[in-house]
């Protein structure tokens, strides 16, 4: 009999994101702190490509479809492709995705896609580069753009956009976004600050809301929105069709609009914690009965145990101000 991991709300959880590292390049004002993550330890903390690709494998036998590979900037670590051709043969494996900031991408994106990754995802918050750059503090956006022609010609399918509104800061290029993904062909999500770790409490003053995000777009095309049916791929998005077009935007209200109800995901950290929610403290060891060398099925019975504790929901709209817990590059978004 298939196996399946549900948890104590009779969700099904199917996909799995593994960050690779919690270390980035770039310094986006609300997920890392200015100085970085200093990595407290030895690079022997960080799991293996064997390591992470044992426990995806376990992950998988347990019913997991989908796994999105993150970060910090995943394409820090080196070679990322090999743990991408490690976990491409896994019978019931169907989608591998990548999260990035795509600084790295150009070079990168042709072995990835050899390797087995089918689609992207790429933080850009900005179109001008001067901009771009104070945002992530040094980010290059020339490299970005270059990095998501890249993952098009190669053939990554879909490609997105991920834009983190800001107040002040970005919002006055909501419409020109729009026009971007238009052009180009790919689809724009449009994301609410979220509260996590210090970095993302610290710009809580600067969240911009979904509605409002959503009310500029539909006066900017001159059209209502049309609600998309397709719920296979929408995760937390709400995904609108832009009429007379072939375009798609998003935007991730998880402030505004928590989508805990369909959650189907759990989070693996570089570290090898089990985190069961993106804002919640429950999370699990894995790596510690990992490197005692416990059996895969004594593996699957600790994952299963741990999805018991899946918890409701979170509450970033109730408690916006102390999530600190955590950082984002340790969960990978
Ligand atoms: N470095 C990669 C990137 O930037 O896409 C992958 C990791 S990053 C943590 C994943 C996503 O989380 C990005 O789209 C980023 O914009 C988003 N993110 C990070 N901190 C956030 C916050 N406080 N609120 C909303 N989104 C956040
Ligand atoms: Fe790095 Fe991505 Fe966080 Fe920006 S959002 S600092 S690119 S991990």
């Amino acid at each position: 009999m298939q196996k399946a991991l549900i948890d104590p709300f009779q969700r099904k959880i199917e996909y799995l994101r593994v960050s690779v590292t919690d270390l980035c390049n770039y310094r986006c004002g609300y997920c890392m702190p200015e100085q970085g993550v200093h990595p407290d330890g030895h690079h022997k903390e960080y799991l293996s490509y064997e390591e992470l690709a044992r426990i995806i494998q376990v992950f998988v036998n347990l019913g997991v479809t989908k796994v999105r590979l993150t970060g910090g900037e995943p394409l820090v670590r080196k070679r990322l492709y090999e743990l991408v051709a490690m976990i491409k043969p896994f019978a019931g494996l169907e989608d591998i995705a990548l999260s990035t900031n795509a600084h790295y991408l150009e070079r990168e994106a042709e072995a990835l896609v050899l390797a087995g990754v089918n689609r992207c995802n790429i933080s850009i918050d900005s179109l001008r580069p001067k901009r771009f750059e104070n945002i992530t503090r040094g980010g290059d956006l020339h490299k970005v753009l270059a990095g998501a022609d890249k993952a098009l010609a190669v053939g990554m399918k879909p490609v997105k956009f991920n834009m983190v509104v800001m107040k002040g800061t970005n919002d006055d290029e909501i419409e020109a976004m729009v026009d971007y993904g238009i052009e180009k062909g790919v689809e724009i999500r449009f994301i609410e600050t979220m509260p996590i770790g210090p970095a993302g409490v610290s710009m809580m003053d600067q969240h911009y809301s979904a509605d409002k995000i959503l009310k500029r777009i539909k006066a900017h095309i001159g059209s209502d929105l049309i609600p998309s049916t397709d719920r296979s791929d929408a995760g937390p998005a709400r995904n609108f069709h832009l009429s007379g077009t072939h375009a798609r935007i998003g935007v991730i209200s998880a402030v505004s609009d928590h989508f805990c109800a369909s959650c189907n995901r759990v989070r693996l950290t570089a570290r090898g914690v089990l985190a069961l929610c993106l804002g919640q403290e429950d999370a699990v060891d894995l790596r510690t009965p990992l490197r005692e060398g416990v059996s895969d099925s004594e593996l699957e019975q600790i994952i299963v145990a741990a999805i018991a504790r899946k918890p409701e929901r979170h509450f970033f709209r109730e408690n916006v101000h102390n999530i600190e817990f955590r950082q984002m590059v340790q969960l990978g978004g």
